[in-house]
């Protein structure tokens, strides 16, 4: 089952939702593609978007 996690860029503070098959809850922070940095950086795991 996918849901949809809201995070945020510790760079840039921009806030995304990002669809995932697994509990983010577990992870306190999670490398991934920013769009608004145009690369990979550190996000704060926010709250499940539903
Ligand atoms: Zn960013």
């Amino acid at each position: 089952m996918v849901s949809p996690w809201r995070i945020r860029c510790r760079d840039c503070g921009s806030v995304s939702v990002l669809n995932v098959s697994y509990d983010l809850s577990e992870f306190t922070r999670l490398y991934h593609y920013c769009r608004v940095c145009g690369k990979n950086t550190y996000h704060e795991i926010i709250e499940p978007s539903e």
